[in-house]
């Protein structure tokens, strides 16, 4: 492997899901520029992952960069509490402009997982409002995830997720079996009677229902019909549940559609977006709702909505936010997205055939190799660096989101040395295990 790395990082700075010391050393990258990242002593690797779905501009952008150096020379930062400023106006306009219809009201939060925890307060807040305060709890399906914040941890998957280390401290929800796998697969009557018991016996107590739409992203890479989105609409509606649809991952086109929730045709009353929202430049998050729900809780006993990061509304944020959708509106996102899907699912294709893989899928310009086991990350990641790519694999998933910008050939590229890595690191693997034996 390249060997890139640091002794202070090793000795002092936890990453993510990671223990310190780390089982295996992290890379030193000094930059990033279009779709490479570089390492320190210069290898340069072609960017599969847009930086965990945010970066969907590639790096070093000219027009991001400019945006957010006109505003440095503005002002960086300045409270949200009692003032306001264009670049948060901007924003604003411009994600009404976007977002389903019914969405009307935002609350600019400082990550995806802070954006999920006010929409759950937001929805607490309404059912109280409404004078339903019995309706306090949270369901979702299994194989969500929802981000690392307590509540947010508590509608993740209760089996894969943090649940069994946490489990007992944290607030009980209520859940369903995962949507069915496979975005071309109807719903069958079996689901959705399944479906509709479950609200028919638990949604007296629920404030609302959550649900990443059509792409379930780190709870399992899962892609699921939009009848199912549907159904849950009708659902909500008869039973008075809030939908809550979290767009973190699959929000500014990544799904093939602008936002997932067009592939259904629903608009949710609350939902989330973040990662791609500033084009990867900055953390930052959103948590829009719609106008009944903004004026229910105006209308009620505590009518301020009880939430307010230190950096909420931040200016740097916002004004790069505004270039990155201007980007995303200019690039004829369903086209490009159809494309990069298209060459993702001829060029892995191959990758099917191996003994070892369990399943190929593409949806929008995700794509994603199920392994049969977990994948050993130090020996997948030497395979990685010495084929010029950077993914990022979890458990048996091995999945790219490439950025947008990158050219059909640069994709080719990025997939066939993919396809050498998993080829080889099955043979090696394989094997060990038969060495072991
Ligand atoms: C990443 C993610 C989150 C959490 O966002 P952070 O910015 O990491 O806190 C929440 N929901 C979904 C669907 C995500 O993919």
């Amino acid at each position: 492997m390249s060997m890139s790395t640091s002794d202070f990082d090793h000795q002092h700075l936890w990453h993510p899901y990671a223990s310190l010391p780390p089982t295996y050393p992290n890379i030193v990258i000094d930059h990033a520029e279009g779709i490479y990242i570089v390492t320190q002593d210069g290898t340069r690797l072609i960017d599969g992952m847009s930086s965990w779905w945010a970066s969907v501009h590639g790096y070093n952008h000219p027009v991001l960069n400019a945006a957010m150096t006109h505003q440095l020379g503005k002002m960086a930062h300045v409270m949200f509490g009692g003032l306001t400023h264009q670049p948060a106006i901007d924003l604003g306009e411009k994600l009404l402009s976007i977002v389903p219809t019914g969405l009307d009201a935002i609350f600019y939060a400082d990550s995806g997982s802070i954006a999920v925890e006010v929409a759950l307060k937001m929805a607490l807040q309404y059912q109280i409002a409404a004078k339903r305060p019995q309706k306090c709890q949270f369901a979702s399906t299994h194989s969500g995830y929802y981000g690392d914040t307590w509540h947010a941890m508590s509608v993740c998957d209760p089996i894969n997720g943090m649940h069994s280390l946490y489990g007992k401290q944290l607030p009980v929800q209520h859940f369903v079996p995962a949507p069915p796998l496979g975005f071309e697969h109807k719903l069958t009557q079996d689901v959705r009677d399944e479906l509709t018991q479950f609200f028919a016996k638990h949604s007296a107590q629920l404030a609302g229902f959550i649900i990443e739409p059509v792409i379930q992203g780190a709870g399992g890479m899962r892609f699921y019909n939009p009848e199912y989105l549907q159904l849950l609409r009708q659902l909500c509606n008869a039973h008075d549940v809030l939908l809550i649809t979290d767009e973190i991952a699959t929000g500014f086109g990544r799904s093939g559609k602008l936002f997932a929730c067009e592939h259904a045709d629903i608009s949710p009353d609350i939902m989330t977006v973040g990662k791609a929202l500033t084009g990867g430049y900055m953390t930052f998050a959103a948590t829009l709702c719609t106008r009944h729900i903004a004026d229910t809780i105006h209308h009620s006993d505590y009518p301020a909505l009880m939430h307010g990061p230190t950096f909420m509304g931040n200016p740097l944020a916002c004004a790069v936010a505004c270039a990155s959708i201007d980007l995303i509106l200019s690039y004829d996102i369903e086209r490009r997205t159809a494309e990069m899907q298209a060459v993702m699912e001829s060029q892995l294709a191959p990758a099917a055939t191996l003994d070892g893989v369990k399943e190929v899928r593409c949806l929008g310009a995700v794509a994603v190799i199920e392994l049969d086991e977990a994948v050993d990350m130090p020996v997948f990641q030497s395979l990685l660096i010495k084929n010029g790519i950077w993914v990022r694999p979890f458990g048996k998933l091995v999945y790219i989101m490439p950025p947008y910008v990158m050219t059909d050939d640069e994709l080719v590229t990025l997939c066939q040395a993919l396809l050498i890595v998993v080829t080889s690191y099955l043979n090696q693997t394989c094997a060990t295990n038969r060495a072991t034996i």
